[in-house]
């Protein structure tokens, strides 16, 4: 009997033994192509050597040295390279464990941002229906996706969701993309309004949305109109890039597409690619030349925070990512993985949208084309995608949820970025498969 859990299904897992690039390998020597990299975490495959070499040679010197007395080269240097590249204005960085602890820790800062500021009256977050922003009560709470949240109802704060952006679904016939763009992003506006703007501390969104709507792209000047709204009434704009951002979407921060920059980004995910747990917050100078002025610090913290060998492990990582020229090559390999899936389902009869940016896929399964019409609940076509493409040897992230009983059934891409053309090919074989299985 394993005392391990989650399981994610009745019956026992493989066990997982080794990487190989693109591969996982279970006990039995059977090898998975790993189509979603998790959740969008192994950017650089199963067996990247180098990193594997910055760890060792971490550990060989130092493993771990707490904050509340230290601070670490690797850290200095991770913090160094991050601003280095990140959009313009981000400044500060506080090195977490993953994408909760990071969207966690944004929420708390946007607040004591204000406290600080004078303005303690700011204390109300707006996020986004059919949105993930990790699993701690803060981040569940800013997070909209219905089922996550159904048990916890009495622990979540109170966030105001407003709707998403979501072109598929809601563009009119008569509006062009920008259009439809500028009347999503009115959304927040009347909100903050509603909410009155005294009151409204911060927005929290992804640029493009991962686990709970399968890589769906904001319209265009979409994120535009967002940060003039958040500029309007003073609230700050906190971007969730943890499973979009390190290069994922082909821009190392996914915002660079949209020509915006936040006052807050959280990271996470592609930034430890799976060899380390790591996640970060970054931070402009305003916000953090407040706090300093104010009570010194940052009142948040965990043991783990700045994690020497994490840190090691996400300086070799986004090293790896800037130098090797993997950020281009995922623009690269996701047109050619974007026109692979379209030879292949652009016509197929239960495929109602194919999207995404790089190496961040999704397709919209739907029960009719012509009425977009989700398939039944019942049927678990999510489900039955995930466990059919698992038997044909293929990792991917199939999803089923609802907004206003509208979304369906999704599956999400985001192979490493190391992704060769005939991985691709096999990625999409096995897909249609699984798919074929399923519907
Ligand atoms: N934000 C986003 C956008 C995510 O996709 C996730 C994880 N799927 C999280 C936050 C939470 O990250 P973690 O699971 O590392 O806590």
């Amino acid at each position: 009997m394993s005392h391990v859990f989650p399981r994610h299904t009745r019956q026992a897992p493989p066990v997982a033994v080794a990487g190989d690039g693109c591969y996982l390998i279970d006990a039995s020597g059977k090898r998975y192509l790993d189509g979603s990299g998790g959740a969008a975490v192994s950017c650089l495959g199963h067996s990247d050597s180098a990193i594997i070499e910055a760890i060792k040679t971490q550990v060989d010197s130092l493993a771990f040295a707490h904050t509340g007395f230290f601070t670490s080269e690797p850290a200095e240097k991770l913090a160094d390279l991050l601003v280095a590249n990140a959009p313009d204005g981000l400044d500060r960085v506080y090195l977490v464990s993953g994408g909760s602890e990071a969207t966690e820790a944004a929420i708390k800062l946007a607040r004591q941002y204000w406290v600080e500021k004078g303005r303690p009256e700011k204390g109300r977050l707006i996020a986004r229906k059919q949105s993930y922003h990790g699993n701690t009560i803060g981040a569940l709470s800013a997070g909209g996706n219905e089922w996550r949240r159904a048990q916890f109802g009495p622990l979540l704060l109170d966030v105001s969701h407003i709707a998403p952006c979501y072109e598929y679904r809601e563009r009119a016939e008569t509006e062009t993309a920008e259009e439809y763009g500028l009347r999503a992003a009115q959304a927040l506006e009347d909100e903050i309004l509603r909410l009155g703007p005294d009151t409204v501390m911060a927005f929290m969104a992804e640029p493009v949305v991962g686990a709970t709507a399968g890589a769906l792209t904001p319209a265009p000047g979409y994120f535009k109109r967002i940060r003039e709204i958040c500029d309007k009434y003073d609230v700050l704009l906190i971007l969730d890039e943890v499973m979009c951002g390190m290069g994922r979407t082909g821009s190392l921060f996914a915002c660079e597409q949209d020509g915006i920059a936040p006052d807050i980004a959280c990271i996470a995910k592609g930034l430890g690619a799976g060899y380390q747990p790591i996640g970060a917050m970054l931070c402009t100078a305003e916000i953090y030349a407040a706090i300093e002025a104010g009570s010194g610090f940052f009142q948040h913290g965990h043991t783990y925070i700045g994690h020497p060998t994490a840190a090691a492990a996400g300086h070799a990582v986004v090293s790896a990512i800037l130098e090797r020229g993997l950020v281009p090559r995922v623009r690269e390999q996701g047109d050619k993985l974007a026109a692979r899936l379209t030879e292949r389902f652009g016509q197929h009869p239960h495929v109602g949208d194919l999207r995404g940016r790089g190496l961040f896929r999704g397709i919209e399964l739907v029960a009719d084309r012509d009425t977009k019409a989700p398939f039944d609940p019942a049927r678990g076509v999510a489900g039955k995608i995930k466990k059919a493409a698992f038997e044909a040897g293929l990792i991917c992230y199939p999803m089923s949820g609802t907004i206003d009983g509208k979304t369906g059934d999704h599956v999400l891409l985001a192979p490493p970025f190391i992704i060769e053309d005939a991985q691709i090919d096999e990625l999409v074989d096995k897909l249609d498969t699984a798919i074929a299985a399923a519907v």
